[in-house]
């Protein structure tokens, strides 16, 4: 018996035969189309469609961070409302969400008690050790006032604004 081995020329380009088919994935609602010249080939073309709407749909999209602006917003408003009359926290919290939002706060490699922050000047890169749970700073804006009580130096500040933030975040 003889193997057709030739494929059939299509008479048309128009495909003949067309399925779609409806799926769930990740719990949304997805649609496969496939087409050919054959009920295999369309069946074959939708299976492929339909792994590939699969991979894209299963595949986790990136963190979504839509309350991090909210967040800093309200946390902003906060902290200058707190600071309401004083005139040098109120400069200084302004630094500290520069230092924040610049991204120069950031936990140390074995513990996130301990905080670097970085200051940048005209020339030089320094900077300080923040301890995240007394808000202890090696600044010396910080040995300066170490006898006020509550006495935060921008660092610190921006160090507690990091952890709010870090925490609602989570
Ligand atoms: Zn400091």
């Amino acid at each position: 018996m003889p193997v057709a081995t030739e494929t059939e020329q299509a008479p048309q380009a128009e495909p003949l035969c067309g399925i779609t088919v409806e799926f769930q994935v990740a719990g949304q609602k997805a649609w496969a189309k496939g087409a050919g010249q054959t009920p295999d080939e369309a069946t074959a073309n939708m299976q492929a469609t339909m792994a590939k709407a699969i991979v894209a749909l299963e595949t986790p999209q990136p963190a979504p961070q839509p309350n991090y602006y909210e967040k800093l917003g309200r946390l902003i408003t906060c902290g200058y409302a707190k600071a309401k009359g004083d005139a040098k926290l109120t400069e200084r919290f302004s630094k500290a969400i520069q230092l924040v939002t610049c991204g120069h706060v950031r936990p140390g490699m074995t513990s996130d008690v301990i905080f670097y922050v970085q200051t940048q000047q005209a020339d030089s890169t320094t900077q300080y050790y923040v301890d995240g749970r007394t808000y202890t700073c090696t600044c010396a804006d910080a040995q300066r006032h170490a006898t006020e009580d509550g006495y935060l130096c921008k660092h610190a500040l921006a160090v507690k604004l990091t952890q709010k933030l870090a925490h609602a975040s989570k």
